[in-house]
C-alpha cells in the first residue's frame, strides 16, 4: 500500500473527536506523505516525544540543514517531557532550558503535534512510511521494582509518581500520597532521592514561590511528615546525589546537619585509593563501619511553622531489611 492511500485511510484516527491537534496532524501527516512521495528535495523528520533529547535532535537537525522539516509528536497535551513533570519545581533554573526548546517549537521548520500516542494513535510503521526519517526519543517510561515483598502495599509510591504528583503530570493526579504518618523513607541516594526529601521538608512558604501544583501544596501544608530517612544500600562513596543537591539540602531553613564521624571511617582513604587507581574499581563493596551519614535537624525548639525535623541518610543497613523493617512498623512510616 502507498503511504498516501495508508496515510488516507488511517485518516480516521485523527478524527475521533480531537479536532483541534488532527488537523495539524493531518496536514503534517499528509503533507509528509505527500512530501515523500512526490520526491520532493525537502527531508521531513518525524521525532516522537518531546522531552529533551527531542528538542536537542529537532534543534541540531534545524540547524545543520536549511531544507529539513520537523514534526514533533508528543503524547501528552503539552511539551517538555521530563523538563516539565519531574525536575523539581523548587529548581527553575533548570527549566530555563524550556526557552530555547520554545525557540525551537516556533521555528517555521518545526511543528508540535500534542496529544498523540504513537503505538497507539498512529504506529510507527506508518510513521516511517509517511517522513524519511523517524526518531524515537520517548524517554524512560516503568518504574523500577525493588523486588522485595511489601513494595506494592499501600503507601508505597515510586518517586516517578510521586514527582508526576507534585509536578501536575495528568496520570498522577489522584496519587494523594497519605502524608499523615510522621516518617518518610526514600530508598535510593539520588538527585531525585534529595529533590523528594526536599519537597517533603522544605517551609510552606518556600514552596508557595514555586510552581508545585496547588493540590500539592493543599496537602504538603497538613503533611505530618517530620523525619525523613534517605536509605542507600551502600556506603558514602556510593551515595549518587551530586554536591550542589546535598548542600541544598543539609542547608535546607530549619536543619541542621549533623556527621557522625564514626561514620566515615576509612573513607579519606578510600577516596585517596580512589584517586589513585580510579579506573581499576569503579564498584567499591561498602565496608563494615563506614557507611552511615546522619544528617540531624536541630532538635531544639524549632520555629514555628517550620516543618522541618529530621533528615538521615543511611547506607550500609541493607535496604531490604529496613524496607521490611519499615513495613512492620504499621502505618508511622510513608515509603517512597
Ligand atoms: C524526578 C526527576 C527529576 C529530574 N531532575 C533533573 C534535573 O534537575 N536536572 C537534570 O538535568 N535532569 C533531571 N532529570 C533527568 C531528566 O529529566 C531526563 O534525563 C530527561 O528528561 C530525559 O529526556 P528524554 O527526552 O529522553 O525523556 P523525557 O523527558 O521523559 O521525554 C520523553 C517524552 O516522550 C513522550 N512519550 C513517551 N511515549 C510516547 C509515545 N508513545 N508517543 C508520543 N510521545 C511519547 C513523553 O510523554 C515525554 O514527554 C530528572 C529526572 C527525573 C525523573
Amino acid at each position: 500500500m502507498s503511504s498516501c492511500r495508508l496515510l488516507q485511510s488511517e485518516l480516521k484516527l485523527w478524527t475521533s473527536g480531537r479536532s483541534k491537534w488532527t488537523r495539524g496532524l493531518n496536514e503534517g501527516i499528509g503533507w509528509s506523505g505527500k512530501a515523500f512521495l512526490s520526491t520532493s528535495c525537502c527531508p521531513k523528520v518525524c521525532i516522537v516525544g518531546s522531552g529533551p533529547a527531542g528538542f536537542y535532535t529537532a534543534q541540531h537537525l534545524i540547524k545543520a540543514r536549511q531544507d529539513v522539516e520537523v514534526d514533533i509528536y508528543e503524547r501528552l497535551p503539552v511539551p517538555f517531557g521530563l523538563v516539565r513533570f519531574g525536575v523539581a519545581p523548587d529548581h527553575p533554573e533548570v527549566k530555563n532550558v524550556i526557552n530555547t526548546f520554545t525557540q525551537t517549537a516556533k521555528h517555521s521548520r518545526c511543528s508540535f503535534y500534542g496529544n498523540v500516542n504513537v503505538g497507539k494513535d498512529v504506529t510507527v510503521g506508518e510513521l516511517q512510511q509517511a517522513y524519511h526519517a523517524v526518531v524515537l526519543s520517548y524517554g524512560a517510561e516503568a518504574n523500577r521494582r525493588v523486588g522485595v515483598p511489601g513494595e506494592d502495599l499501600r503507601g508505597v509510591y515510586s518517586a516517578k509518581d510521586f514527582v508526576g504528583w507534585y509536578n501536575g503530570l495528568p496520570s498522577c493526579r489522584e496519587l494523594s500520597p497519605d502524608l499523615s504518618c510522621e516518617t518518610a523513607i526514600i530508598l535510593g541516594q539520588g538527585n531525585v532521592a534529595l529533590d523528594v526529601a526536599r519537597i517533603l521538608l522544605s517551609p510552606l512558604d518556600t514552596l508557595k514561590k514555586t510552581d508545585i501544583t496547588q493540590p500539592a501544596l493543599e496537602a504538603l501544608a497538613e503533611s505530618q511528615v517530620r523525619k525523613v530517612l534517605i536509605v542507600g544500600r551502600r556506603g558514602p562513596m556510593q551515595v549518587a546525589c551530586t554536591i550542589k543537591e546535598l548542600r541544598e539540602m543539609v542547608n535546607l531553613p530549619g536543619t541542621r546537619p549533623e556527621m557522625v564521624a564514626a561514620d566515615f571511617e576509612g573513607v579519606p582513604e578510600a577516596l585517596k585509593a580512589e584517586a589513585h587507581v580510579q579506573t581499576h574499581s569503579p564498584y567499591t563493596e561498602p565496608s563494615g563501619n563506614c557507611s552511615q551519614v546522619k544528617i540531624a535537624s536541630d532538635v531544639e525548639e524549632l520555629k514555628t511553622g517550620c516543618r522541618y525535623r529530621e533528615l538521615l541518610f543511611c547506607s550500609n543497613a541493607h535496604y531490604v531489611d529496613l524496607l521490611a523493617s519499615s513495613l512492620s512498623l504499621d502505618k508511622d512510616v510513608a515509603l517512597i
